[in-house]
């Protein structure tokens, strides 16, 4: 995509700009738990107000705010509605191990650190600024830009974005997320399955192991098999095989006593268009081949859902389209989750997961962006701004959509 009004507005950004507005961002103590989004909501919204945005802030929860803007080009016609999706919160910290200040960002060469510089204030940053350099080039968006920066995604998203789709309050053509993709344009990520497992044995003699069935001798047998083996056939090409960490073990009722009883948890990571069903099937096969006859039983835990775009879809493509010099603009598969899983499954909504930063300095001590990916997120946004129509990204379009 290379118009001249996308990159005019790609040319007005502003690396002074992004930088003091992520830094403003990482100032605002956000940390979930407990979740303290209210703290940025004002900073936020002077910016999103300044930037001509519609500003609402939405409570579901008491001290849970996500902030809701919504950008209406003047002479708008029926474009559409790109939307940005993004988290305030931030993961703890111990501040015992970070050598920067975790909540006063420091710029030490071409990395800016703080809690949150990757994972993602300045990712929304980034898609804020090139709302700021459209503003500036003075090139109006085709379509309606709302962004949705939500609270509590760190600990599953119930109070965020969950709540915004279960209230129905999400209507968009398609979503950028800026989550830390060091610019690869993800549009695969896994889920989650934990299952604890209950193995039953019989009580019996410590001096004679043989004589009754130890329900930890039976789990053994089945962890080694799950934790090592191959848990299901798929392959997906953004995402990989599948994978199952044990994770935890409890079992056995005295030192003297073969175990009567035995559980441990599972972390079973799952691949876009495995349904649970396939989960729990796939996890019995391996059980039942690694230890005949074991009495057991599965309960699952915890869902989270693996979600995809297809990888041929206008969207992502269109996006792959905008990304500049220096900007690797492929597309890539994340091995954990986003908030891109409700959009993607029950709104279907295509959304790609595009942003400055790496995962691998995500949720640690000295988190760090680079300035440059800052500044060509930002660029890539003002693009998008620029050139996105709702119906240059529909699937019957594809071939004219670049
Ligand atoms: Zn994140």
């Amino acid at each position: 995509m290379s118009t001249a009004a996308a990159d005019a507005a790609a040319a007005a950004v502003s690396r002074d700009r992004v930088v003091a507005l992520t830094e403003a961002l990482v100032r605002c103590d956000t940390q979930n738990p407990p979740g303290r989004e209210s703290s940025v909501v004002p900073a936020l919204v002077g910016v999103l107000e300044g930037l001509g945005c519609a500003v609402e802030v939405v409570e579901p929860v008491v001290g849970r705010p996500s902030v809701l803007a919504t950008y209406r080009p003047a002479g708008a016609g029926d474009a559409g509605t790109l939307l940005v999706n993004g988290h305030l919160d931030v993961v703890p910290v111990v501040a015992d191990d970070w050598t920067h200040p975790p909540f006063a960002p420091t710029l030490v060469g071409t990395r800016l650190h703080g809690r949150g510089t990757a994972d993602m204030k300045g990712g929304i940053a980034a898609a804020l600024e090139g709302l700021a350099a459209c503003r500036d080039a003075g090139v109006e968006p085709r379509a309606t830009i709302a962004f949705h920066l939500v609270a509590d995604e760190e600990t599953g998203g119930a109070h965020g974005t969950e709540a915004l789709v279960a209230a129905g309050r999400v209507h968009a053509d398609a979503c950028i997320i800026p989550e830390p993709t060091e610019l690869g344009i993800s549009v695969a990520e896994r889920g989650s399955v934990q299952v604890r497992v209950r193995v039953e044995g019989e009580a019996g003699h410590g001096s004679e192991p043989g004589a009754a069935r130890s329900a930890i001798a039976d789990a053994a047998r089945m962890i080694t098999a799950l934790h090592d083996g191959a848990v299901s056939a798929a392959a997906h090409p953004y995402v990989g095989t599948p994978t199952c960490n044990v994770a935890l073990v409890e079992g056995g009722v005295a030192r003297n006593v073969v175990a009567p009883w035995c559980t441990f948890v599972l972390d079973r990571r799952t691949a876009p268009g495995e349904t649970l069903d396939d989960v729990l099937a796939g996890l019995r096969r391996v059980i039942d081949a690694a230890c005949p006859g074991a009495v057991y039983a599965l309960e699952t835990l915890v869902v989270v859902e693996a979600s995809e775009v297809a990888a041929d879809h206008p969207f992502p493509r269109f996006v792959a389209g905008l990304t500049g010099a220096g900007d690797p603009g492929e597309l890539i598969g994340l091995s954990l989750g986003t908030d891109g899983r409700f959009l993607r499954n029950q709104l279907a909504i295509p959304t790609v997961i595009y942003g400055p930063g790496s995962i691998r300095q995500a949720h640690t001590a000295d988190e760090w962006v680079e300035v440059g990916e800052l500044v060509a997120a930002a660029r890539t946004f003002a693009r998008a701004y620029a050139s996105f129509t709702a119906g240059g990204v529909t699937p019957s379009s594809a071939s004219s959509a670049r």
